[in-house]
């Protein structure tokens, strides 16, 4: 049978968070509820930049990345020029800060990219890099609420930087993005390339074989 989905969740269990228009998965809503009104009382207002994405939207993503038409960061964050890259190349380098579609924690509805907008500057417009949350960045008071604060709502950061790049705006909840991830299985993934139109399906192929745990922070 021709597989043209590669769902890590059943959709029917997403729904939109507080009346906006960010889904996550339903057994999340009253933890992350919890966090985001206790994080208030802290001084913090926290806004969700990002929640539940499908896998489509995840391949538009990359795709875009792979043909030029939204940027690619350097692992300084700077822009890099890869279009001179061979497929393989640019599948490597946007994967420094996306996930190749089904490789997503995003796909879990139990992971999402949050931030304090209270305390983004009036001239700044969010990035979602490290140097807003570093030491010395307007999110740092956040991050360090975080640090102290996630896992008693059972959230914590998969991707503290051994993985992939360090992303203190990206939190989980941990045991249910735990035993959703328990089917995950990279045969069905590659079937899934396999069949799939993506114009870097082999790149992806090769690339997810080699990183598809540390993309899913597995490891
Ligand atoms: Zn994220």
């Amino acid at each position: 049978m021709l597989n043209n989905n590669f769902a890590l969740v059943d959709e029917s269990l997403l729904v939109p968070f507080n009346h906006t228009n960010c889904l996550c998965h339903v057994q999340i809503v009253d933890r992350l509820k919890a966090l985001i009104t206790d994080a208030a009382k802290h001084g913090f207002d926290v806004a969700i930049a990002s929640a539940y994405r499908s896998v489509e939207r995840q391949a538009l993503i990359v795709e875009e990345k792979f043909t030029g038409r939204r940027v690619v960061l350097d692992e300084n964050e700077q822009v890099l020029d890869i279009s001179e890259f061979d497929d393989y190349q640019k599948i490597s380098r946007i994967c420094l800060f996306s996930a190749l579609p089904g490789l997503s924690r995003h796909h879990l509805g139990t992971d999402l990219d949050i931030y304090p907008k209270n305390l983004l500057p009036q001239n700044k417009r969010l990035q979602l890099t490290a140097y807003e949350y570093a030491e010395d960045g307007y999110f740092y008071p956040f991050l360090a609420y975080m640090q102290e604060n996630l896992a008693k709502f059972g959230f914590y950061h998969p991707y503290t930087g051994t993985n992939m790049a360090y992303e203190p705006w990206h939190i989980s909840y941990g045991s249910l993005a735990n035993s959703l991830l328990a089917n995950f299985n990279l045969d069905k993934l590659i079937m899934f390339y396999q069949n799939s139109n993506y114009l870097y399906k082999k790149a992806a192929i090769a690339y997810a074989k080699l990183h598809y745990k540390k993309m899913l922070a597995l490891v």
